[in-house]
């Protein structure tokens, strides 16, 4: 049986360069394809939650990304007013998974994955510039076709290429996408040091809102804020920040504040949506994998998160050996369920938390504070507690 000696890799964002990485770690010959001129993120935070940094530790990159983020000291849920609803126990999450949970930025955990992708892996190689057209298989090898004009053939094809996937377009048809009926306002500043609560994730419910702010660390925060609307509205950055200060200007002193001190050129937004679950990812020689495979709403924080447990996994099921078919199916087998399950949950918190019903928001303050009583919750262990 022949091994798997070269891969393609198309998009270089989290998923593709821990993807790279995986295989690359096993002397696999990476081309990694990117269609943006610079490895970039938007500018944001995120969380990487115990089970992600458990599996960037397999791939030999969570020292990297723990320095250049902030492990998370404290996770609590507000209510408006800033009265604490309950709290997630971080140090039994840690003792669960045996790491912690680390906010970043964006950008930092991308640089962060590509050094240790340019220290520890030879055989990889990243192309920008370079947008992804099709694929083409014949006798077990896969040619990508670039805009460019350019061909590339490798063993193996991994599509990375995030929601809009066109490497998923090709293996699977046009699949519907969900529009959860929210969108989600982003944004980082500076923050006075001293003002900043070390190490904090709070996360605040409102009514058919949220609003969540993290310490990234270096004197940064970064903040998230949710609305019901319908998608494509409030496109202009002014106008973003005037609705923001508008809508969240009666919330706890910090959140008022850390919008007025966003530029309102650094603030995004993002229209949620999702895709139901399906039961394929490969096509032959050709596999999905983070957002391309298994795009999810944010309300868990685990889009990247699964992102890095597949690239781990993927690697495992390369070691296993085997043929092509029987490594992709290993890790179908291995990751559909929990991604499905992850995707489903996610969802369901996002309709609960962006509910505008009164008695239902009662409920909701009410079950957050008594699941979290002692600071640890069922589904937290089984979502962020997991190890692959
Ligand atoms: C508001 C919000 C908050 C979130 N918060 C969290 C969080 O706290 N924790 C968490 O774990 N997750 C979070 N997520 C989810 C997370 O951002 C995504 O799941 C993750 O970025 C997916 O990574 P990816 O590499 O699969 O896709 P992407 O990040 O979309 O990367 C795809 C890459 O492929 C490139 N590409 C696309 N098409 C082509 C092509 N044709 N040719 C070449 N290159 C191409 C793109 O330019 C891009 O670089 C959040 C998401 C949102 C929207």
């Amino acid at each position: 049986m022949k091994r798997v000696e070269t891969a393609i890799v198309i998009g270089g964002g989290i998923a593709g360069l821990t993807t790279a990485l995986a295989l690359g770690r096993l002397g696999i010959d990476v081309k990694v394809f990117e269609q943006a001129d610079s490895l970039r993120e938007v500018g944001a935070g995120l969380t990487v939650w115990s089970n992600g940094m458990y599996a960037l530790d397999e791939l030999g990159a969570a020292q990297d990304v723990l320095k250049a983020g902030q492990v998370v000291e404290s996770f609590r849920f507000l209510d408006e007013a800033g009265q604490v609803l309950g709290a997630v126990d971080l140090a039994r999450l840690e003792r669960l998974v045996g790491q912690p949970s680390v906010t970043i930025h964006r950008r930092a955990l991308l640089h962060a994955l590509a050094q240790v992708l340019e220290r520890t892996v030879s055989g990889c190689s990243i192309h920008l510039a370079e947008k992804f057209l099709r694929y083409k298989q014949d006798g077990g090898h896969v040619a990508a076709y670039f805009e460019s004009g350019s061909v590339h053939e490798a063993d193996i094809l991994i599509g990375c290429d995030g929601f809009n996937s066109l490497v998923r377009k090709q293996v699977l048809g046009d699949t519907d996408r969900n529009y959860s009926g929210y969108t989600c306002f982003r944004g980082v500043t500076e923050f006075p040091e001293a003002e900043i609560p070390r190490g904090a994730v709070w996360h605040t419910n409102g009514v058919g809102t949220q609003f969540g702010l993290l310490h990234t660390g270096a004197g940064q925060m970064a903040w998230y804020a949710t609305a019901n609307m319908p998608s494509g509205v409030i496109e202009d950055a002014h106008e973003r920040k005037d609705y923001l200060l508008d809508r969240f200007g009666s919330f706890h002193e910090l959140v008022p504040r850390l919008l007025g001190a966003t530029e309102s050129s650094a603030i995004l937004k993002n229209d949620i949506y999702d895709r139901s679950p399906i039961y394929k990812w490969s096509d032959a020689s050709v596999l999905l994998v983070g957002d391309a495979a298994h795009p999810t709403t944010p309300n868990l924080g685990q889009g990247a998160c699964m992102a890095l447990e597949d690239a781990a996994v993927l690697g495992r099921a390369v070691k296993g050996g085997g043929s092509v078919e029987d490594i992709f199916d290993r890790f179908c087998k291995r990751r559909m369920r929990r991604t499905s399950f992850v995707t489903r949950s996610s969802r369901r918190a996002g309709a609960f938390n962006q509910s505008e019903n009164q008695w239902l928001l009662k409920c909701r303050d009410k079950l957050t504070a008594a699941l979290f009583k002692g600071g640890s919750m069922p589904t937290i262990d089984k979502i962020m507690g997991y190890k692959i």
